[in-house]
C-alpha cells in the first residue's frame, strides 16, 4: 500500500511512514493534480476534502489510523523503520555514527537524518497499542 496525503494531513503522513508505508505528502498541487498524481504513482489518495476523489478521513490522528485499519491497513505493534518520517526517503540500517550507548539505528538515504530506538520509540509503541486495542474492540462491536 502506497499513499498520497493532501497538504492538511502532514501528521498522518509522518505516522504512515513510521509504520513503514511509502507515503508522499502533497504541497502545492491543485486538487485535480493530486488525483492525477495518485493515479500515476499508484497511490491511495487520503484527504479531508470532500470535493476530492479519495478516501475521506476523520479529524484526529488516532481516529484516522483506526479508520484506515478498518479498511485493511496493518497497524504494527511497533514502528517499522523503512521510511524516513521527515522526507519519505528509504532508511538503511547502521551500526556507527550514533549517540553513545546506541549500537544500532537507521539512516535516511535521501536527507541523511538518523534514527534509533530512544524514549520516543516507547511513546510511539504506547500510542500504537492504543490504536490497536481500539481497532480490536471496535471490530468486535460491529461483528
Ligand atoms: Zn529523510
Amino acid at each position: 500500500m502506497k499513499f498520497l496525503c493532501d497538504a492538511m494531513l502532514g501528521k498522518l503522513a509522518r505516522w504512515l511512514r513510521i509504520l513503514g508505508y511509502d507515503t508522499e505528502l502533497a504541497s502545492r498541487e491543485k486538487d485535480s493534480e493530486l488525483m492525477v498524481r495518485a493515479r500515476t504513482e499508484g497511490r491511495i489518495l487520503l484527504t479531508r476534502d470532500k470535493s476530492i476523489q479519495g478516501i475521506h478521513l476523520p479529524d484526529r490522528l488516532e481516529d484516522q489510523l483506526v479508520f484506515l485499519a478498518k479498511l485493511g491497513l496493518t497497524i504494527p505493534p511497533e514502528p517499522r523503520p523503512r521510511r524516513c518520517p521527515v522526507c519519505n526517503g528509504e532508511l538503511e540500517p547502521i551500526q556507527a555514527g550514533l549517540p553513545e550507548g546506541v549500537d544500532h539505528g537507521w539512516k535516511c538515504r535521501k536527507c541523511g537524518k538518523l534514527y534509533w530506538e530512544g524514549s520516543h520509540w516507547r511513546r510511539m509503541k504506547a500510542f500504537l497499542a492504543r490504536v490497536r486495542s481500539r481497532v480490536e474492540n471496535e471490530s468486535e462491536e460491529s461483528a
